[in-house]
């Protein structure tokens, strides 16, 4: 399980599900346990510090690579 973190502010965002190595491109929804602070404003994930997280495209999240940081481990 990883916990992805704001860049910016250091918050945790929320506990993040990842199957396999590879870089966390996108977030699945169905994945995402816990969500500590996520606002949704139209289209954009925004941590509550204002700096936006991701892009809500249906099932998943893109992400913007440079808006988060995560500790933890992959599946
Ligand atoms: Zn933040």
């Amino acid at each position: 399980m990883l916990t992805i973190k704001c860049a910016r502010c250091k918050a945790k965002l929320f506990k993040y599900q990842k199957i396999g190595s590879g870089h966390v491109l996108k977030c699945h929804k169905s994945r995402m346990k816990r969500v500590h602070q996520l606002e949704k404003n139209s289209q954009m994930y925004l941590c509550t510090c204002g700096s936006i997280i991701g892009k809500d495209e249906g099932s998943h999240i893109k992400m913007i690579r440079t808006a988060f940081t995560y500790t933890g481990t992959k599946e």
